[in-house]
């Protein structure tokens, strides 16, 4: 059935998939599931297959509905659609699909002026709540509250069950479940009353409106009809409730997903409906990939041991991955003594891998926790190197996208004149798109490196849009900065590893690889939470398609130094006698491969103060303090001409060096590590002014 399908499309849309792929892609119109590794073509599968339902003609492009899990994925796959020459499928997330539905029918199931959204005020509400049932009102404890209100609503359990089913799950709850069943009520009251929607209620009321209104599902049911789910492995009672209230018993449904990259299972999530699939759909085309075709056979090996390792999986997921590409270097694992250096160190083995040309947007650092960016952001800056922090996602919120938004609006509605990637130039131009960038990095570059962004964005659409003009370009732009899917800045990503998921990169650093960070503190003694964090490590590795490094230190920078030993998923991976087992206490090794050791002592040093000093912290200093002193009062000045902060500039480790070296011309200027050849550019002769000044007088 599959083949005749296939020959009804038009020639080669199927032809870069494999066999097996083929069969998910082509198959005919009905229930699909398709259970694979990482990077096995899911993804890839399902955007083909869609292409191939629109293209032979089976179902119009505005009646399919393809959801996942993150904005950032839904903008890929809008992106893969576009490429294959699909418009006007929708591609959301299940929140943004249920509030576009839930505006569409709002006059109809609830009437009177539309509910917003909560945003920012849910901690409020949860704290009056809290404060009504006796509870302390710290932030710890309300993010902690508004988690377990969260986890109960995706799992469809409302404020009165809540306590019989957490005894009956054996849930260990923040509070007494009584307490936290009197907060949930006392919230959910006090956010009626506001008038106000949170994430869940997008999703519980939109499904309440399918399953009460039959006007509402009958129009819903002619609109769409062909529904499909990537990353299904991460769905909740709640988003599966919807997901059905979508088909209304219809089995037009195709599901991909890999259960060892289940990783929300916190919030509710489960693999269960992926891997029961066929019980539900006794006719369902199943498909298995096990071919990898994102990552080297090095970065697949890894990837076979971590999962292999992991305990209690379900059966259906035990999947071997087979590495399609050819081999690339072994993947790196080093220690260090304390997370500063290990920021000092993959910032220096980045900027490497860019003088190699790898270029920087493929490349990402991946870590547990949101926090652990700060370190690598200060590396990053020291050495000039480009970069954007995932999470946050707020590109279109920029200063100069939003003037830019405006301005190519207004372009667009008084008619484009000329080629259409060189009007959206001449428009940005004023803005602060100038033809070479401006020197050094810091925020003037940020603008420019975004203002480009943009550039780049309109040619990828008049590359896979035959009539691209500005209108079409300033309705992709407002699209995406609704669903908030920024174009790639060309910089190195930092980003957690839950926000990596689906993602791919030629070089990922997975950093941080210490017991209490992965696995996280609160895992500890929970098995199920051990796992989950295990499968966390299993989604960083298989990101990388041939770069992959895994890093960990022993001690906190800063403070209490507490020992911390490198996590347990580690064990097994690098042999007994790798160097990591040993290395990295005080023999730092330079990026030019140079060791270090004190001037003053000749000790090993560590830390990337000590490196940069030239000499251990303990060691006398030599700093000269009117040098000092006279640095940062030009560092102040120009950080603030510059309008980036000080230690973009310079920062206080360097000041320092300087201070203590006294360079008197260029060559003994570069020497100090921190000083490339961008700074000295910009800087080497009004620092090598200060420095004459202030030891002359
Ligand atoms: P994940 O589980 O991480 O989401 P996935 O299974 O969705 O992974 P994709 O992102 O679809 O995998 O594919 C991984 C990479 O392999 C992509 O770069 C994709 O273009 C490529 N790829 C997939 N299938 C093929 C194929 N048949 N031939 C060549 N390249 C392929
Ligand atoms: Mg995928």
């Amino acid at each position: 059935m599959g083949s005749a399908s296939v020959s009804e499309a038009k020639p080669g849309l199927l032809d870069g998939l494999d066999p097996e792929q083929r069969a998910a892609a082509g198959a005919p119109r009905g229930p699909v599931c398709v259970l694979a590794g990482a990077g096995t073509g899911k993804t890839r599968t399902i955007t083909h297959r869609i292409a191939h339902l629109v293209r032979s003609g089976h179902v119009a492009a505005g009646q399919v509905l393809a959801v996942t899990f993150t904005n950032r994925a839904a903008g890929e796959l809008r992106a893969r659609l576009r490429g294959l020459g699909v418009e006007g499928a929708q591609a959301r997330t299940f929140h943004a699909a249920a509030l576009r539905q839930l505006r569409y029918f709002w006059p109809r199931v609830v009437g009177g002026p539309q509910w917003d959204l909560i945003e920012n005020n849910k901690l409020r509400l949860i704290g009056q709540a809290a404060n009504r049932a006796g509870l302390g009102t710290e932030v710890e404890v309300l993010r902690d509250l508004a988690s377990e209100i969260e986890w109960a609503k995706a799992s469809l359990v409302i404020a009165d069950d809540y306590p019989a089913v957490v005894a009956r799950l054996r849930r260990d709850t923040p509070e007494p479940a009584e307490r936290i069943a009197q907060v949930y009520r006392g919230y959910e009251e006090l956010k009626n009353n506001a008038r106000l929607l949170d994430f869940d209620d997008l999703l519980l009321h939109t499904v309440a409106a399918l399953e009460e209104h039959s006007a509402v599902s009958e129009e819903f049911r002619d609109r769409y009809r062909c529904f499909v789910v990537d990353e299904y492995q991460d769905v909740t009672p709640l988003q599966q409730r919807l997901l059905d209230a979508w088909l209304g018993g219809r089995d037009d449904l195709t599901v991909v997903g890999d259960a060892n990259q289940t990783i929300y299972s916190f919030g509710g999530a489960s693999p269960r409906p992926l891997l029961e699939f066929t019980r539900r759909f006794p006719d369902a085309t199943v498909v298995r990939l096990e071919r990898d075709y994102r990552s080297t056979p090095q970065v697949v090996a890894l990837a076979n041991k971590v999962i292999g390792a992991a305990r209690n999986r379900p059966a259906g997921s035990r999947l071997r991955l087979i590495g399609q590409r050819p081999d690339g270097p072994e993947p790196r694992f080093a220690e260090y003594e304390d997370e500063t250096t290990e920021a000092a160190s993959v910032a220096a083995r980045i900027h490497d891998l860019l003088e190699l040309g790898v270029p920087a947007s493929e490349i990402a650092i991946l870590y547990r926790v949101n926090a652990q960016s700060e370190a690598y952001e200060q590396a990053l800056s020291e050495l000039d190197i480009p970069y954007l922090v995932r999470g946050g996602e707020r590109f279109f919120q920029r200063q100069e996208i939003r003037q830019a938004v405006i301005a190519l609006r207004s372009a667009a509605a008084a008619g484009q004149r000329g080629e259409f990637v060189d009007a959206v130039r001449a428009v940005l131009a004023p803005i602060g798109l100038t033809e070479q960038p401006p020197a050094g990095g810091g925020a003037a570059k940020e603008r420019w490196d975004a203002l480009l962004a943009l550039v780049e964005l309109a040619e990828e659409l008049a590359a896979t849009v035959e009539d691209a003009d500005l209108a079409r370009f300033v309705a992709e732009l407002e699209q995406r900065a609704a669903a908030q899917h920024p174009p790639t800045v060309e910089g190195v990503t930092l980003a957690s590893l839950h926000a990596a998921k689906g993602l791919e990169w030629d070089a990922v650093f997975l950093v941080g690889l210490a017991e209490g960070t992965l696995p996280i503190q609160h895992a500890d003694g929970d098995e199920n939470a051990i796992e989950e964090e295990r499968r966390l490590f299993y989604v960083g590795v298989t990101r990388a398609r041939e770069h992959l490094s895994l890093t960990w230190s022993l001690y906190r920078s800063g403070g209490g130094r507490r020992t911390r030993r490198r996590s347990r998923f580690l064990y097994g991976l690098l042999p007994e006698n790798h160097p990591a087992a040993r290395v990295a206490r005080g023999a730092q090794v330079r990026s030019n491969g140079q060791r270090q050791a004190c001037r003053v002592c000749e000790g090993p040093l560590t830390g990337t103060m000590a490196i940069k000093l030239g000499r251990c912290d303990r060691c006398p200093s030599t700093v000269d303090e009117q040098v000092l002193e006279r640095l940062k009062y030009w560092r102040g000045n120009r950080s603030r001409e510059l309008k980036v902060p000080a230690f973009v500039v310079f920062t206080d480790a360097t000041l320092i060096a300087i201070a203590e070296q006294c360079p008197v011309d260029e060559s003994s200027l570069v020497s100090i590590s921190g000083i490339g050849q961008t700074k000295l550019e910009r800087f080497g002769a009004e620092i090598l002014a200060v420095v004459r000044e202030a030891v002359g007088s």
